[in-house]
């Protein structure tokens, strides 16, 4: 059986690396998960609906990306559920999938998550294209450490200390010669909905 990765985008959309990023991943043909902050779909919503637009799946990524560590389950419930509300006037879809910011959540708030409906999906690559490596760099990275069912990290906006603002340069820089590097090893980029199953829970494939 053929070997299969999934692309994911944190912190988006912005209007400047987002289309950007929509662009290369059409010319590869990759359909990839972005996961949204609320705050962005709203101030952001043409480009929110170009992502659905082109086939890609939508998750939550909670509305100001704040850390969720200290949340208690009533504001973590407030805060997804406005994201939610807010992606599908944007967008009119829904998602079941949530990421929380910077990976932080108590125990008692992954129950409320999945109470709610909602699988976590975090990540088992962690391109760390937030560092600002040179695209070739973060490429090989990932070509050394990929296995079979990876789920690739990488951002369309956010900085290390606000929701947005970072140069994406190199992400954008990244796709086509990640899909070039992983397609000659044999891997197939596939959507998150073909890698778990449509009918499997998709917290099988997590790290919590
Ligand atoms: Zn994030």
């Amino acid at each position: 059986m053929q070997k299969r990765v999934v692309l994911t985008f944190d912190d988006g959309p912005s209007p400047e690396w987002t289309p950007l990023i929509l662009d290369e991943l059409k010319k590869a043909n990759i359909k990839a998960v972005f996961f949204m902050i609320g705050h962005h779909v709203q101030k952001y919503p043409e480009i929110a609906k170009r992502v659905v637009d082109e086939g890609h799946t939508i998750g939550n990524h909670g509305y100001a990306h704040s850390v969720m560590l200290y949340y208690t389950p009533a504001e973590i419930e407030q805060e997804i559920r406005y994201t939610e509300h807010v992606i599908k006037r944007v967008t009119g879809q829904t998602t079941k999938l949530f990421r929380p910011p910077k990976a932080w959540l108590r125990k008692a708030i992954k129950n409320k998550v999945k109470e709610m409906g909602y699988q976590i999906l975090l990540w088992s690559l962690n391109s760390k294209d937030w560092v600002k490596f040179n695209h070739r760099y973060i490429v090989r990275f990932i070509e050394k450490r990929v296995k079979n069912g990876d789920i690739l990290l990488f951002h369309d906006s956010g900085s290390v200390f606000s929701r947005e603002g970072a140069d994406r340069t190199q992400t954008v820089k990244s796709i086509p010669l990640l899909a070039k590097t992983l397609k000659a090893k044999g891997y197939q980029f596939v959507s998150i909905e073909e890698l778990l199953g449509v009918d499997q829970k998709l917290d099988k494939a997590l790290a919590f």
